[in-house]
């Protein structure tokens, strides 16, 4: 799950963002900001089908591998944004950089999203033989989970909360720097029209929208382990960053329109954050995801 877990640079600000996007005042530019994502299923390479990446462009080329990353809605837009958006996998360590362990590929196009909660679906090609079996085997891997489970609260890092209380783990790449790992608590959640919402304490920063959001529940069987499906991080509120005011407006907003909940942030907490889940994903053993801007 982590090896799955990708960095978003995202070159371009859409055209097509309304006029109350939050981003509204760099459309049409050249501006940059940093996401996570977490790559969602890739196909068995193909080979005599047209290849839809821009060198190709749609012709038939050599093999390639398609696979979807999730992240939130408002950090890759649209196909206008996912063509300039970098996805850099395996950005471990600062020195993965200069190794060859990072890879990066360019998004090919937004093959579905949901404004309203905070959601895309990225299409992603690579030709790298190499690249391409290493996600398959880190999606195999976790794809194996639904057989073999993995007791996460088992794992030493998983702090004891005690109790029924439910912990959330995300991993992302805060400010745009190497994975980290962190791991709160479930506070709330929260269904509505399209899915669910849920609330955590776990930290995270600008750069951690659209990481996977796992939850586990110790006093579920099924959902003690680690599950296929994780939430998409969507930001939060934070009282120690001055980046946080800058969140705040943004995600009352939405909050507001998907709980229907006058949302404050909590003082007494170091943060609270929100992901979503575009089909109710964690109650079904779907996705959820948490994003910050
Ligand atoms: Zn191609
Ligand atoms: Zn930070």
């Amino acid at each position: 799950m982590i090896d799955l877990t990708v960095r978003l640079r995202v070159n371009w600000t859409s055209q097509g963002r309304p006029d109350d996007d939050q981003l509204s005042q760099y459309r049409g530019t050249a501006s940059f900001r940093l996401g996570t994502g977490y790559i969602y299923g890739i196909k068995e390479p193909e080979c005599g089908h047209p290849c839809p990446c821009s060198e190709c462009d749609g012709n038939i080329t050599k093999r390639h591998w398609a696979f979807k990353v999730k992240t939130a809605h408002h950090v890759v837009y649209d196909t206008e944004e996912a063509k300039k958006t970098k996805v850099d996998l395996f950005y471990d360590e600062a020195t993965s950089r200069k190794g060859c362990k990072m890879a990066s590929v360019r998004g090919v196009e937004v093959a579905w999203s949901d404004s309203d909660m905070d959601f895309c679906e990225m299409l992603c090609v690579t030709h790298d033989e190499l690249l391409g079996k290493q996600i398959m085997s880190a999606w195999r891997c976790l794809d194996d989970s639904k057989v073999n489970p993995l007791y996460a609260l088992d794992l030493t890092l998983m702090p004891s909360f005690g109790g029924d209380v439910v912990s959330a783990l995300i991993v992302s790449h805060p400010h745009g720097q190497p994975k980290k790992i962190t791991v709160g608590k479930l506070r709330y959640q929260d269904k509505c029209k399209d899915g669910s919402v849920i609330e955590y304490d776990a930290p995270t920063c600008p750069g951690s929208s659209g990481a996977p959001v796992f939850m586990f529940d110790p006093e579920l069987e099924e959902k003690r382990c680690l599950w296929v499906y994780a939430s998409v991080h969507s930001g939060g509120f934070a009282n120690i960053t001055p980046e946080a005011k800058r969140q705040e407006n943004f995600f009352r907003k939405f909050i507001q329109r998907v709980k229907g909940r006058n949302t404050k942030p909590k003082p007494k907490l170091d943060q609270l954050n929100y992901g979503n889940d575009r089909f109710g994903i964690w109650r079904n053993y779907f996705y959820p995801t948490k994003i910050d801007v």
